[in-house]
């Protein structure tokens, strides 16, 4: 796969967390360095994860799949390392059991560094994860000005990014607090008086990992306008965000007047292939409530379509005391395939296909796409092949003979990235799977 990345782009130079108001805040505060050296702050809140004043006794455990990975003795599927400071020996290892969910949720080939505090906070203040780094990452297909929390642009390039303090700076900072009133046991069943310290960490570290956008408002208590890019840039999250008509977010002037009626239009939703088929075929609505919520607006799943107990709420805007989600949820980790990173043990959505295995080579093509499927029907199958946008670039349909259909004459298409959406006609069980021409 060929692949490129740009100079310098984002550099994010602290978190930040507020004092009283906020109960549980991150900001990011990024410079962008170009050769032109225009600078800019992204200096607005990602995530307030408001603990609900209301208890909501629920409990999602680690999902079994993820839990057989955890419990082997072979490596995870990723290697976070992760420095601690000031955790007591409870916290921490609580904070451990949130990172080797992730470590054996998703895959990468570059260590994914965490610089990790506990200590005293403000009152209130729970504490946050976030990115410490964006860069912009090209990738055939890919919309221009795109750029990807620095865990995912490495784990795309293949190669610890050189800039910076050095090639093992720390990706992702986190800092919770001491003094909150947190439930540290593993077992997803915290007290209705207690917040799960493991289901925020593992909430707070999704952030991390590139579960945010880069939409706000120009004034987050009396917005007049919504803005999207930080300097010229988008966040991958934004280029799957489109409202009810289908119109991309990025698509609106920006800023804008129209922008701030989508932020708060209640009416966005993930676009990604992979994001929406583990949806059930329906794009997941994200959080776009009427009066924009600095912190909880835009970069999270709308609350009401996953509650507590929904086993896709990790990614949603509030937690309650007794509410205990150990589970990134397969329509976060969908979205997380769209975006880039690749899932433990192979594409999601072969969960869900009625076939054994799914094989789609050579990836990446030049003329002609095999799949191979394990199968003992002779079933005819609808194959699509969608770009980066969602249109379809070509419709083929299929009998399968001796379980393998060729695509082939694809020489027309230009290098970009696919995803390849195989349907059984007989019961409709589907699957999507990325692939490259080069
Ligand atoms: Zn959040």
């Amino acid at each position: 796969m060929k692949k490129s990345y740009a100079l310098i782009h984002f550099r994010s130079k602290s978190l930040q967390f507020f004092g009283l108001s906020l109960l549980f805040s991150l900001s990011l505060f990024a410079q962008v360095e170009d050769t032109d050296n225009t600078s800019i702050n992204v200096d607005w809140d990602i995530c307030k994860y408001y603990p609900e004043s209301e208890t909501r006794i629920s409990s999602i455990p680690v999902p079994d799949y993820i839990k057989q990975k955890m419990e082997s003795r072979g490596t995870a599927c990723s290697t976070f390392i992760v420095s601690y400071s000031g955790f007591t020996p409870v916290a921490q290892t609580a904070f451990q059991f949130a990172v080797d969910i992730w470590a054996n949720s998703i895959e990468s080939p570059i260590p994914i560094r965490i610089s990790a505090q506990f200590g005293p906070l403000d009152p209130g203040v729970l504490g946050g994860a976030g990115p410490t780094d964006f860069k912009s990452v090209l990738i055939p297909g890919a919309p221009s000005n795109t750029a990807y929390p620095i865990a995912l642009a490495e784990k795309l390039t293949g190669a610890e990014f050189p800039e910076g303090p050095s090639p093992t700076s720390v990706d992702i900072s986190a800092t919770f607090s001491s003094t909150a009133n947190f439930y540290f046991g593993l077992d997803a069943n915290p007290p209705g008086s207690q917040v799960d310290f493991v289901s925020v960490v593992l909430h707070e570290l999704g952030h991390g990992l590139g579960i945010l956008g880069f939409a706000r408002t120009d004034d987050p208590d009396n917005p007049t306008m919504g803005i999207l890019r930080s300097g010229v840039f988008v966040n991958v999250w934004d280029n799957f965000i489109e409202n009810g008509t289908l119109a991309g977010i990025r698509s609106f002037p920006d800023p804008s007047v129209a922008l701030l009626g989508e932020i708060t239009g209640n009416n966005l939703f993930s676009n990604g292939p992979i994001t929406t088929a583990q949806n059930g075929g329906i794009k997941p609505s994200t959080y776009a409530p009427a009066i924009y919520s600095q912190g909880s607006s835009y970069s999270h799943w709308d609350e009401a379509t996953y509650p507590a107990g929904n086993a896709n709420s990790l990614m949603t805007p509030f937690i309650a005391p007794g509410e205990a989600i150990h589970d990134p949820g397969l329509v976060t980790l969908g979205f997380m395939e769209d975006m880039g990173w690749s899932i433990c043990g192979g594409s999601l959505t072969v969960e869900d296909f009625t076939l054994d295995s799914v094989e789609v080579s050579p990836n990446p093509f030049t003329s002609l796409i095999e799949i191979k499927l394990s199968n003992r029907f002779n079933d005819d199958y609808d194959i699509n092949l969608y770009d980066i946008n969602g249109r379809i670039v070509l419709s083929e349909v299929k009998a399968v003979s001796k379980s393998t259909m060729t695509i082939s004459n694809l020489d027309n298409l230009d290098d970009a990235l696919y995803f390849v959406k195989i349907t059984n006609q007989r019961n409709g069980a589907s699957i999507t799977k990325k692939i490259i021409k080069n």
